[in-house]
């Protein structure tokens, strides 16, 4: 052994940044990589809210804030919580962090020991298994598949649950899979969740914003019977396409804030305060480019399911939100990272096997349509192509 302490074996990564990298190595030395791998907005930040960052900068806001975040950002948040969930949350609950993941990151430390349990969905955001491993708490996976629109079955969870079980992480609309949990599910499982008062709940709820045809947002935090232990996580890497800028946030019930707000002064201090100002820009102002974002989200959307369909072996549901989906693909004996692999070094197209959000991921790949229509036309070529290679 080097001297780490043993926690440190069990960290986790995740693979959409080395296939990223790799794509870019490919992309050096000349080769025309189509990246449907990483998650992130193909659009720029909108410009009010790149020139309030940069007001902020010459008015002066250069030095720490408070830890938590600027007031009126948390009110903001607040503010705009209310108007999308019609829900009163306190802004001293609110804290601001850089980027939705220290979030999960915190919690994880609040919650995750070994000895306890903690259930994650499967398939499911890749940095939810890492850091529960890493805390040395049990990870138990939460189905979510495709015959269930790729959402969990209350009743299933609710069976998960024992003793040790001290939190759930739910993510709707998802990444890997764009599903979305109906209401009637999540109003099923907080009735549920009556029995277990000392059960937390982690609500990723990050692509709230992004959402199609009839499906809208129910955020978990208005079930009043049980958000006393709801912690809700957004912010606006994606709404905004913001995320370079990490910024995010974490709504927590009062009588943990103090902790989450202990490890964000140990770990980061504040979130750097130009782009806090942006965020209060991004949440007042124009909304209209989100809206078209939004719109051409759903057009790449339907391309991709209807041509995907339409290859044989490739079966591909029509997601309800983010800007994933996550086909399912068989192809002779191939597992999802060589299918994944092979397409990257042979087709030059960067995915993210399934296989790395969990063992139900297996089978099918994660493509990010955060890509032009253009694109991703050339990429259904490139696909066929190796389908019948
Ligand atoms: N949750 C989910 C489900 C995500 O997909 C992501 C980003 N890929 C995050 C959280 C973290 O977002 P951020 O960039 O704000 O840290």
């Amino acid at each position: 052994m080097d001297g780490l302490n043993k926690s440190m074996y069990q960290i986790g990564s995740d693979s959409a940044f080395a296939i990223l990298a790799r794509s870019n190595e490919l992309i050096k030395s000349g080769k025309k990589v189509i990246n449907l791998g990483i998650g992130q907005p193909d659009f720029p930040t909108p410009q009010n809210i790149v020139e309030a960052a940069v007001k902020a900068i010459k008015d002066g806001h250069h030095g720490y804030t408070p830890s938590n975040g600027i007031l009126s950002l948390r009110e903001t948040v607040a503010w705009d919580f209310h108007k999308r969930n019609n829900i009163e949350i306190d802004p001293n609950n609110v804290l601001i962090a850089p980027g939705g993941k220290a979030i999960i990151f915190y919690t994880l430390l609040m919650f995750g020991e070994p000895g306890s349990e903690i259930i994650t969905p499967d398939p499911g955001f890749i940095a939810y298994r890492s850091m529960i491993d890493y805390t040395g708490a049990k990870a138990v996976a939460l189905p979510h598949r495709m015959e269930n629109n790729f959402s969990f079955d209350a009743d299933e969870l609710l069976s998960l649950i024992n003793d040790k079980t001290k939190l759930i992480i739910l993510n709707s609309p998802a990444n890997p899979t764009g599903g979305v949990v109906p209401e009637s599910e999540l109003a099923k499982l907080v009735k549920g969740l009556l029995k277990f008062p000392n059960v937390y709940i982690l609500s990723d709820e990050i692509y709230s914003r992004i959402l199609f045809d009839d499906n809208r947002h129910i955020s978990l935090k208005s079930f009043t019977e049980i958000s006393e232990r709801v912690i809700v996580l957004d912010g606006w890497s994606k709404t905004y396409s913001m995320t370079g800028w990490r910024l995010g946030y974490g709504i927590y019930p009062k009588k943990i804030f103090g902790f989450a707000e202990k490890l964000a002064i140990n770990c980061h201090s504040c979130v750097n305060s130009a782009a806090q100002f942006a965020g209060i820009e991004a949440l007042k102002g124009d909304q209209s480019q989100v809206n078209q974002m939004i719109k051409e989200f759903k057009v790449r959307r339907d391309f991709l399911v209807e041509e995907l369909n339409k290859i044989n072996n490739i079966s591909c549901l029509k997601p309800g939100g983010a800007f994933y989906v996550f086909p399912r693909i068989i192809k002779e004996n191939m597992k999802s990272s060589e299918i994944s692999k092979y397409l990257l070094e042979n087709k030059f197209v960067a995915t993210v096997p399934g296989s790395s959000f969990g063992i139900l991921g297996e089978n099918f790949l994660r493509i990010s349509y955060a890509s032009s229509v253009k694109n991703l036309k050339d990429f259904i070529e490139r696909l066929k192509t190796f389908m019948i290679d």
